[in-house]
């Protein structure tokens, strides 16, 4: 392997280059990987554009892309809710707040997605609601925009903030929106998308998590907030030190619930609807976010939703979009290496996402890989959670343009703009196949994914061959004997 060969392909190595092995590099103890946002200006304030570039210009940020529209042709049904509804077609019909309306165009938002369409108006109409939908769906900003807007909608009649101005005798958060969400990427990716939607707006949204230090949040939380974003263990914490009261509490969403419940916070969840002060009544809006409906999600909705509840099914995304170009090629084991090689040198340098099936395994292909000069990193259950963010961080910024990593540690991480998802040890779960491609081709973006297939995979070929076939993408020689089983 020739070392000019690579570097001309992927750029030279630099003294910047971050890998497990060597020093911290200087960009990234420079810069913390996530930094509290308190400059929240109001209405009538000049813009700010220091924050405006940093809202809406940030790198990393999914763009949406050529085949965005695709997404309208998915299926959604709906039980339950109002008997008739327009769906939107466009945001200006969501009676939004005029701010909410302003930041959404500052997003690049053009058209509402199929979740967006329906949840919107439900919403909207007060009705609680329990959606099955995935990330990549657009289904932040169908919960958030409706919470939000009604905030402020609020907050601009009646000026009664919950966020505790300097010298108030409140010192603790009593939000009136409470998210909570099974991990802090997720928290990271909705405080941000928070921020993006209240610029010039007084809404204050504070994010806590497990795993990191809880004074520095702890003295958010005494500042108060509107909207706050939790992780369900931290919540608790944070609500027996007394720094959260739910009291004022008027919105509450769960996002990515089934995952909350897989987790083992169901009693976490179940406490905090049932015996902490938040108020049960007519006027708490519940909804629901949950890429699958296991019975805990069912069940947890029927006991705490209005009998009125709204469900929405909205069609698999990533599963069945044709914007991702599957290939599946047979690799033996032995050949594995030398092909992804072949594979990395022959495609333009872009975002590579690497899935193998072992800890030992990811350390060793990101050593072959490094010591070939490829800017590669690696991530895996073993990683401190800094060692994690710092990866994402490289990866994300293009520092490391190539991660490999464990679906375990992949998962639940939105990891950005990937343009290619090897397939280097697949798996034997045909969902969890879904989930990993779904990486790539996000918010209508192209991407491709790349399979390596031998016998020892044989438990997936049927599935995966319905798949390919489901999703109108060549099926390799090798894999036509399970076509016929399919039809
Ligand atoms: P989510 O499913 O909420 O993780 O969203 C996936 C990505 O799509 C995010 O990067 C959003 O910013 C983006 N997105 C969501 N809704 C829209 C929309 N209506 N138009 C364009 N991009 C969107």
């Amino acid at each position: 392997m020739n070392q000019d060969k690579v570097e001309e392909m992927w750029g030279p190595r630099t003294p910047d280059d971050f890998h497990y092995k060597g020093e911290l590099p200087a960009w990234a103890s420079e810069k913390p990987v996530y930094e509290w946002q308190e400059d929240y200006t109001e209405g009538t304030a000049p813009p700010n554009l220091k924050l405006e570039a940093e809202l809406y210009d940030d790198e990393g940020r999914v763009r949406a892309g050529d085949t965005f529209s695709n997404l309208s042709r998915i299926n959604v049904s709906r039980q339950g809710g109002p008997e008739s509804y327009t769906p939107l077609t466009s945001f200006d019909q969501a009676k939004f707040h005029p701010t909410i309306l302003e930041n959404i165009q500052r997003m690049h938002y053009k058209d509402p997605t199929p979740v967006q369409k329906n949840a919107i108006p439900l919403l909207m109409s007060g009705y609680d609601l329990l959606a099955c939908a995935q990330t990549g769906s657009g289904k932040t900003a169908a919960f958030l925009l409706p919470v939000l807007s009604k905030i402020l909608t609020k907050l601009s009649r009646t000026a009664e903030s919950t966020v505790n101005r300097p010298g108030a005798r409140r010192t603790k958060a009593s939000p009136q929106a409470l998210i909570i969400l099974p991990t802090r990427e997720l928290g990271i990716q909705i405080f941000d998308e928070t921020r993006r939607f209240t610029y010039k707006s007084p809404v204050r949204p504070v994010l806590i998590y497990g795993g990191a230090e809880m004074r520095a949040q702890r003295e958010q939380l005494a500042k108060g907030c509107d909207v706050l974003i939790a992780t369900p263990g931290r919540l608790m914490d944070a609500m027996e030190r007394g720094a959260v009261a739910l009291d004022h509490v008027k919105y509450l969403v769960l996002d990515e619930a089934d995952r909350i419940l897989d987790a083992g916070f169901a009693p976490t969840i179940r406490r905090v609807l049932l015996s902490s002060d938040l108020p049960r009544d007519e006027g708490l809006h519940m909804m629901m976010f949950s890429a699958t409906f296991p019975k805990e999600v069912q069940a947890m909705a029927r006991d705490f939703m209005k009998e009125d509840y709204c469900r929405l099914r909205i069609g698999r995304i990533g599963g069945t979009t044709t914007d991702i170009m599957q290939k599946v090629i047979k690799v033996e084991e032995y050949d594995k290496e030398e092909t992804l090689i072949e594979l990395l040198l022959s495609q333009p340098p872009s975002r590579t996402l690497i899935f193998v099936d072992t800890k030992r395994k990811a350390d060793y292909l990101d050593d072959v890989l490094y010591n070939k000069y490829f800017p590669c990193i690696s991530l895996h259950g073993d990683r401190s959670q800094h060692e994690r963010e710092l990866a994402l961080e490289a990866f994300k910024v293009g520092k490391s343009p190539i991660l490999i990593a464990t679906a375990v540690a992949a998962r639940g991480l939105d990891i950005k703009d990937v343009l290619h998802v090897v397939n280097y040890d697949l798996c034997e779960d045909i969902d969890e196949y879904v989930h990993r491609i779904g990486r790539t081709a996000r918010a209508g973006n192209p991407g491709l994914a790349t399979t390596f297939y031998n016998d020892r995979n044989y438990m997936i070929a049927p599935q995966l061959t319905r798949l390919l076939v489901e999703c109108e993408q060549a099926v390799p020689e090798f894999l036509s004997e399970f076509v016929s089983e399919n039809a």
